[in-house]
Formats: C-alpha cells, sequence, structure tokens
C-alpha cells in the first residue's frame, strides 16, 4: 500500500503519529493510499523548517521569487496531464472538469508573478519641511493553509503562490481525503527553485489542525471547507491572535425570471448543480424559478438532467463522476430521505439511477426536488452533492429576498434578459459573488474570492489584491535627513511636523 508523507524542508518525511487515514479511489471504491494524521510533533518539524527558511527568504529579492514563480507556472503546464490525472484519481471528477480546476489555480500563479508591483508601497515628499515618508508592505512570516476535499489543486494554489510571493514561509494542511496534488505542487515548487522550508505539507486531520491553531510560530490561518469549522478554525486562531481568512459552506440561488432564455438558462443551471458531483461551493443548489415558467423551466432541467451520463471521470464520454466517499454519500442520501419525509416533490431520483447500485463506486445519479418550502432541510442547509431544488415564486422581488434572507451568501446568479432587473439585483442582493446569466460566476485571480454571511469568517477574500494585503502587513517610515551643523532643542510636546 502506498504511504503519502509529509513534505518537510523539501524531502518527504515520515510522520511520528500512530494513526492512519484512507484514500479511495471513489470511481471504485478501492483504497489506493494511506497516509499520515500528523500530529504536533510533526508539526513542529514543519514549523522548525520554515521559521529557518524565513529569514533568507524573506529578504530575498523580488527579481528572484518572481523567477522561481514564473519557472513554476511553465512547470504547472508541463505537468497539467498528471495533476489532471491526480485530481481525477483522488476525488472522481471528470478528467475536463478537474482540468478547468488546476487552470484556475495556475491563474493564481500568473497573477502571483506580478506581485512585485503591488508591493510597491507609497512615497510622499516633503510631509513636513525636510521630512518624507513612505510605507511598504513586508511579509509576516510562517503562514499556514488548511483546505477542502473538492478542490485538491485550486484551493491550495489560492493561497500558497501569494504567502510565498510576498516573502512568507508556509504550512499547507490539504484535505486528508486527496492529498497527492498538493504534494505534487510541492516538489514542483521546489523544482522551479524554491528553497528547502519555504513550502512545507503536513497531512492530518482535526488534530493538526488545532496543532497548527495553537502554534505560537505561525501567524497566519488561512481556510476554506465547510461553514461549522470555518466558525471555530476563524474564533480559535482569532484567540491565538493569528490574521485570519476563513471562507465556509454555500446554498448558492440561481433566480430565473419569465424574461430569460429559457434553454440556455437550464443548460448553464445544469453544469453549475451537477458539475463535480454537487461538490463545489459554488454549485448551484437553489432554483428560483418565477411561477409562470416554473412547470415549462422543470420540464427543461429534468430532460437535460436525465440524458446525463454518469460514471468514472476518466472515461470521456462521462458528464459526472463520483462522489468523494461512502460516507459522504450515505450524507447525501439521508438528505434525499428527509426532502421526502418533508414532502417536497421527488422529481427526479439519483437513488434509483442504476450506477447508484450496479457500480462500487460512490456514485449516485442527478436528483431533482420541486416545490420545496423555506423550512425543509434540503432548502436551508449545504447538502454538497446532485440534488437540486426548485422553490417557486411569484415575482422577483420574492426571488430575490429568498437570496437574502438566507443563512449562507457565497454566491447567487439571476437569469434575466432586462437589464433594469439586473441591475436592482446586483445592488440589492446580500451575496458575496454575483452571476448575471452566468451560474458559477467565479471571479478571475486578479478579483479575489470570497461570500458573505455565513459563507465567510473574517474580514478578507482570499487571492488577488486582498490577499496581498492579508499575507503582508504595513511598516510606515517616517525620515529626517538634518544638516549635522542645523541647531536643535529638546522639545517633549507631541511633534507637529511643520
Ligand atoms: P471540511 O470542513 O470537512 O474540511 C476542510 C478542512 O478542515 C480539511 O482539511 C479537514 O481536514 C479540516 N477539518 C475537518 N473537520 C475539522 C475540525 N472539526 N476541526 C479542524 N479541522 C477540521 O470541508 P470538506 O468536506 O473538505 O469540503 C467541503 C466544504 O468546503 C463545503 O462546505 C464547501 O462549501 C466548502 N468549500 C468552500 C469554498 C469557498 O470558497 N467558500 C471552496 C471550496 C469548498
Amino acid at each position: 500500500m502506498k504511504t503519502i508523507n509529509h513534505w518537510i524542508h523539501g524531502t518527504h518525511q515520515s510522520s511520528a503519529a500512530d494513526r492512519r487515514g484512507k484514500i479511495f479511489n471513489p470511481a471504485t471504491g478501492q483504497v489506493i493510499a494511506e497516509l499520515p494524521m500528523g500530529n504536533a510533533e510533526d508539526l513542529e518539524k514543519a514549523v522548525n523548517s520554515a521559521s529557518n527558511a524565513f529569514l533568507a527568504w524573506s529578504k530575498s529579492s523580488l527579481t528572484k521569487r518572481t523567477q522561481i514563480m514564473f519557472r513554476y507556472k511553465q512547470l504547472l503546464e508541463e505537468n497539467r496531464k498528471i495533476l489532471t490525472q491526480l485530481i481525477n484519481l483522488e476525488h472522481g471528477k471528470v478528467l475536463s472538469d478537474a482540468a478547468g480546476s488546476l487552470q484556475r489555480g495556475i491563474e493564481v500563479v500568473d497573477f502571483a508573478c506580478g506581485i512585485p508591483h503591488l508591493l510597491k508601497g507609497e512615497f510622499s515628499e516633503q510631509v513636513g519641511t525636510g521630512v518624507d515618508c513612505y510605507n511598504t508592505r513586508q511579509p509576516i512570516g510562517i503562514c499556514a493553509g488548511v483546505t477542502p476535499f473538492n478542490f485538491p489543486a485550486m484551493v491550495p494554489m489560492w493561497m500558497f503562490p501569494i504567502a510565498i510571493m510576498c516573502g512568507n514561509t508556509f504550512i499547507l494542511k490539504p484535505s486528508e481525503k486527496d492529498p497527492s496534488c498538493a504534494m505534487k505542487l510541492a516538489e514542483l515548487m521546489k523544482e522551479a527553485g524554491l528553497p528547502d522550508g519555504v513550502f512545507n505539507v503536513v497531512h492530518g486531520d482535526k488534530e493538526m489542525v488545532d496543532a497548527i491553531l495553537d502554534h505560537r510560530e505561525i501567524k497566519t490561518f488561512s481556510f476554506v471547507g465547510s461553514t461549522p469549522v470555518a466558525q471555530y478554525v476563524h474564533s480559535k486562531a482569532s484567540e491565538n491572535g493569528k490574521r485570519v481568512q476563513a471562507l465556509g459552506g454555500a446554498k448558492n440561488h440561481a433566480i430565473v425570471l419569465p424574461d430569460a432564455d429559457m434553454e440556455q438558462t437550464a443548460n448553464a443551471i445544469i453544469g453549475a448543480a451537477y458539475g463535480s458531483a454537487g461538490e463545489r461551493c459554488m454549485a448551484i443548489s437553489v432554483v428560483v424559478a418565477v411561477d409562470s415558467i416554473a412547470d415549462q423551466f422543470r420540464d427543461l432541467l429534468v430532460s437535460k438532467a436525465n440524458a446525463l451520463s454518469i460514471g468514472p471521470g476518466d472515461e470521456d464520454k462521462n458528464d459526472m463522476g463520483p462522489l468523494i466517499t461512502a460516507e459522504h454519500k450515505q450524507k447525501v442520501l439521508q438528505y434525499i430521505e428527509d426532502g421526502v419525509s418533508s414532502n417536497a416533490e421527488l422529481v427526479l431520483d439519483g437513488r434509483s439511477h442504476p450506477i447508484a447500485s450496479e457500480n462500487p463506486g460512490f456514485f449516485m445519479g442527478p436528483t431533482l426536488f420541486d416545490h420545496v418550502k423555506t423550512d425543509m432541510k434540503i432548502y436551508l442547509e449545504e447538502i454538497f452533492g446532485p440534488v437540486l431544488v426548485i422553490v417557486r415564486v411569484k415575482d422577483f422581488e420574492e426571488g430575490i429576498a429568498l437570496a437574502n434572507n438566507h443563512q449562507f451568501g457565497n454566491g447567487v446568479a439571476l437569469f434575466t434578459s432586462k437589464g433594469s432587473y439586473a441591475r436592482e439585483f446586483v445592488n440589492r442582493v446580500q451575496v458575496g459573488m454575483v452571476g448575471i446569466n452566468i451560474a458559477i460566476p467565479v471571479p478571475l485571480s486578479f478579483y479575489s474570492f470570497g461570500g458573505w454571511k455565513d459563507s465567510i469568517y473574517g474580514d478578507s477574500n482570499i487571492y488577488g489584491e486582498e490577499g496581498v494585503r492579508f499575507y503582508t502587513r504595513i511598516k510606515t517610515v517616517t525620515t529626517r535627513w538634518p544638516d549635522i551643523k542645523e541647531e536643535s532643542k529638546i522639545d517633549l510636546s507631541m511633534p507637529v511636523i511643520e
């Protein structure tokens, strides 16, 4: 059995911990590797390495960092196929989807190559007589990131390229369900010329995350995962004096108005609901349909969902792969039970798809509920599987109110052909990332990513300029170069510059 080790100081290192986790191929249900559930002793080694590397790395020239990041980008492109296959093998998503997510990660590396432009600071000449003032952004120290299973390459790449380009060292704890991508990303950083210790990868679950949260030398904590854990790590990291950004779960609504193009809208929503088996934080999981078109739109969704091909993600013909684990599949099936028992209309039942029973992998078919009410669990909670619910409303006002009143505020979409509705929606909707006639409005790397309400804790979005601000701190310098012969006197009052 293959064992995945930690990546500390540029080498694979075994763990002091006894506990081991299993990694599955979700398309076959078989265990393909195991990994250590690391502990504080393992973390200490990574922190020592990151700490020793920090001084030299933080003083390295911007030119050198940029050259390494450019080489890294090139290596990522050369290794695109291997990385895509690794995503597919351990996560299960189809290869085209895996390749798309990798590309979105590489775009953050593109952005990171240009970070020197954002570290320039500000300079004011002559703020007082003979006095100049400037500020500069300096690295913070050791930064840590904890990431979810659903984007094993992209989400880690939202964090470490930015932190490292800003002069920090970084410790990543990827998801224990699909950690191999993170290992490959680390190996390629070394190949690109990154000094040992600047980027480390440790494995584990809550025990390792708690060790990171408690470690005094780790200065920032970046998290992406479910809302209960985001809330927990945000409060613990804050208590421990760390700078923290914590992105949580979602329940993204797509509001469909009668003037929308039904065909285009249905295609977009099917992709956003069932792509990656619904295991995306930007998945559309609620369709809010205005009554007058609800029947017609539901029929379109049903026919398109029925046409999807479900199966192993490494077969080109398939549109949707398996769920991540048997345990997660069970959780999703339980939500379907809940929906049925709360009297929502089960229009498409993913449990009865032949692949759900015939294949030993963690497959199920697309599921669609209609006439869902806002007090039902399947409406209120994040399911994180291929389950789409339709809520019917009488008009635009009722639709926007639903999105605004929901606990989560990660992404939202409006489908319409009327600019006046679109403009009103963008202005009033209480959600962080908005799509107009776009079902998955993931901002590019030169913007930033983050939701509102219970989809984020902390006041910083991830990547983009927000990322640069998060991974640096401002130092402001006031300078005066008096002539040595200039007369001076003691003055105990608050200095006022003239
Ligand atoms: P998760 O919260 O179970 O795990 C995320 C990370 O936290 C993992 O590395 C895991 O080891 C660790 N962890 C799990 N339980 C913990 C605990 N009790 N204490 C400390 N650490 C713990 O999430 P997941 O199942 O891996 O990923 C799916 C979730 O991530 C969904 O809720 C999804 O919406 C969310 N997500 C959000 C975004 C976003 O940008 N907002 C992006 C991707 C995924």
